[in-house]
């Protein structure tokens, strides 16, 4: 995953709210993923604010199921993808997927 990965941990810092001394980048586990933020060595932690608020919106659609209606474009049927989805799962138009057909009712898109 791009982002502080490019950094080196040790340029990678802020100041803790908690003790004041600093908390260095790091990937943290939350709800099952790892995400960037920082770890002090008092124990706070930080998480990356925007990552922290798609792996949200990711658990929480989740458990949704969305209805969604195809369509035609030439002579390929398209789906919809509803701005949520796109959003939390950082999908572009043009970009790649694979999709795997699961059984006769189950379509699986997997994306890279
Ligand atoms: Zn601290």
């Amino acid at each position: 995953m791009p982002g502080f990965s490019k950094m080196k941990d040790n340029e990678n810092w802020m100041i803790c709210a908690r003790c004041g001394k600093k908390a260095y980048g790091a990937r943290l586990r939350i709800q099952g993923s790892e995400i960037d933020g920082w770890k002090c060595k008092c124990g706070e932690e930080y998480l990356e604010p925007i990552q922290a608020e798609r792996l949200l919106l990711q658990n929480k659609l989740k458990s949704a199921a969305l209805e969604v209606k195809l369509g035609r474009i030439r002579s390929n049927l398209i789906v919809r993808i509803p701005k949520r989805i796109e959003e939390a799962l950082e999908l572009k138009s043009g970009e790649k997927v694979m999709l795997k057909v699961i059984s006769e009712k189950k379509l699986e898109m997997i994306a890279k």
